[in-house]
């Protein structure tokens, strides 16, 4: 008759007063106890007698608990409706058994996340799949079914069916139905909250143990590419991140440092990192085959050539002694040539060496250099748009400084115009200038920079390095120090500069020009017989 209990079905994490309800059922009751694994056992040990979930359905429990009731035996035998000819007659056909009562209680998800250290699969396994549906199932046959999800419940119940001849009343099981809605609403509330406050974080990048957990920069994707040794210094923390794909902004660039191959030598350090972008920046901003050798952010070296290896050769010339442990940035693909000259003929210690591509036979001879770190960065050219840097509180973003300069829109205020030759060394230091750090002067001859002065506070001393270290390399190659060419990042202020480069044997300038007292500097040149060429354009580099 209805609403009478002949079999049930029991699988609850929370055990409370499971055993006395199961007693109860099956004494006073007979009623025909089906049990998943954990709840079978405990059942047993209470000597009440049970059937196996994996005997009802035919099939065993599996994928660690994931399914165990999931089965039409169980959920035909939860939904068929006692009224309808067909749904029994199907139920028969396929061996179904009616059950009549469901009493689940759920894994505890909502215990598990407020653990302070679950971690993310933890959750996810504490998920219940099986108890929900069958509790669902059962509360939609309420018609039929009895539905328990509350230990609290199972008092009333055996009183009811005490009263009732074994049955409950349909009222009750409407109750119990909607108990059962309510509860796994919330549960699934629970599931729904706990995951987006997942994402959320994750998003948010809160780890606030980890200074690197940052996934995003404008809401854009970042990824850790990896961690490094260290940072600048060993006490410093460091990582490097990649821009994704979506980072039109800042990683446009189709070949970026981050991303190239590295084809044999030791990890990257964050000074390499940063080296190597300098140098390859540099590099890549000349069309003729180029090397720049970079040291410490400046370029010690620098020179063009018809062949990269002659370039390479007289990039080291500038001045051997700084190349010691720099980074060799070349534009081309690097030829056997090149290694020999720098591992066999300088003997030269490079941290670094970065170019499009190498020869096989190149590579060769690279892999002799075990710690060496060879970086190909692909055929491409381009640049990122955007640059990054941080202050104390914030971070400054500026576009990289990559302005398509004309020379034909370049000023020439001096009596003197450069010669066709002056004008192609002017041309070489003004490119080479622009990565030299700031106050920078560069003094190029035969295109190579010979003698650089970077980032001293007044440009008057910058001057006075970049001329002693030109006349230096001079001394070395045994060559006469003249026809020297001068490049400024900036205007100058006074006109003592163009007086310090005269008197060390320079005869052009390049410079931007904008000085209030540019007319100084003009008559100084003219003085000393100096060609000058204003470019309208500045290149600091702080
Ligand atoms: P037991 O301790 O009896 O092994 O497992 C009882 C728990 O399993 C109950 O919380 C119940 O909701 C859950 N459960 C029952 N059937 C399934 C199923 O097929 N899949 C999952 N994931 N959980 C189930």
């Amino acid at each position: 008759s209805e609403g009478r209990i002949e079999r049930a079905l029991i699988s609850v994490t929370d055990k409370t007063g499971i055993v006395e309800f199961a007693h109860a059922l099956v004494e006073n009751f007979g009623v025909e106890v089906i049990s998943t694994g954990g709840t079978a056992k405990v059942l047993e040990e209470a000597g009440i007698p049970v059937t196996p979930i994996e005997e009802f359905t035919g099939f065993p429990e599996m994928m660690d608990g994931r399914v165990k009731t999931l089965h039409p035996k169980v959920h035909g035998g939860l939904l068929a409706r006692r009224d309808s000819k067909k749904h029994m007659a199907e139920a028969e056909e396929h061996g179904i058994q009616m059950i009549d009562l469901v009493c689940v209680n759920l894994y505890e998800f909502e215990k598990t996340v407020a653990q302070p250290d679950v971690t993310f699969e933890d959750a996810i396994e504490h998920i219940d799949i099986g108890g929900p549906s069958m509790l669902r199932s059962a509360a939609k046959n309420n018609d039929s079914v009895t539905v328990v999800c509350d230990p609290a419940d199972y008092d009333a119940i055996l009183e009811e069916m005490h009263v009732h001849g074994g049955a409950t009343t349909k009222n009750t099981r409407r109750r119990l139905a909607a108990k059962v809605y309510t509860r796994t609403a919330a549960y699934d509330t629970a599931i729904s909250m706990w995951l987006n406050t997942y994402l959320e974080l994750q998003d948010e990048a809160i780890d606030p143990d980890d200074p690197f957990d940052i996934p995003s920069v404008f809401g854009m994707q970042l990824t850790k590419v990896q961690d490094l040794r260290y940072g600048e210094n060993p006490h410093q923390t460091a990582a490097v991140f990649r821009f994704g794909s979506d980072f039109e902004q800042l990683g446009s660039s189709p070949n970026p440092l981050v991303g190239a191959e590295q084809i044999q030598g030791k990890e990257l350090s964050y000074n390499n990192f940063l080296d190597a972008d300098a140098a390859w920046n540099a590099v890549r901003e000349f069309d003729e085959p180029a090397v720049v050798i970079l040291k410490h952010q400046n370029p010690c070296g620098s020179a063009v050539a018809g062949d990269v290896t002659t370039a390479y050769d007289r990039a080291f010339a500038c001045d051997p002694k700084s190349a010691f442990g720099g980074i060799i940035a070349v534009n081309r693909e690097v030829p056997l040539s090149l290694v020999e000259h720098f591992a066999d003929v300088n003997k030269q210690f490079v941290e670094v060496l970065i170019a499009p591509s190498y020869t096989p036979e190149a590579l060769e001879r690279l892999s002799r250099r075990q710690n060496l770190r060879v970086l190909a960065t692909g055929g491409a050219e381009g640049h990122a748009k955007l640059e990054l840097r941080s202050v104390d509180g914030g971070m400054l973003v500026q576009c990289v400084d990559t302005v398509d300069e004309d020379p034909s829109e370049f000023t020439c205020p001096t009596s003197r115009k450069p010669t066709d030759q002056e004008m192609r060394d002017l041309l070489f230091a003004w490119n080479v200038v622009k990565t030299v750090k700031s106050n920078a002067i560069l003094v190029a001859k035969d295109q190579a920079g010979i003698g650089m002065g970077p980032g001293q506070p007044n440009r008057v001393d910058s001057a006075l390095l970049a001329c002693e270290r030109a006349e230096d390399a001079c001394e070395r190659m045994g060559v006469e120090p003249t026809g020297f060419v001068a490049a400024s990042d900036a205007f100058f202020p006074f006109r003592d500069n163009v007086d310090v480069l005269a008197e060390h044997g320079v005869t052009a300038i390049i410079q931007p020009g904008g000085s209030v007292r540019d007319d100084e500097s003009i008559k100084a040149c003219d003085d000393h017989d100096i060609a000058m060429i204003f470019t309208g354009t500045r290149h600091f580099r702080h």
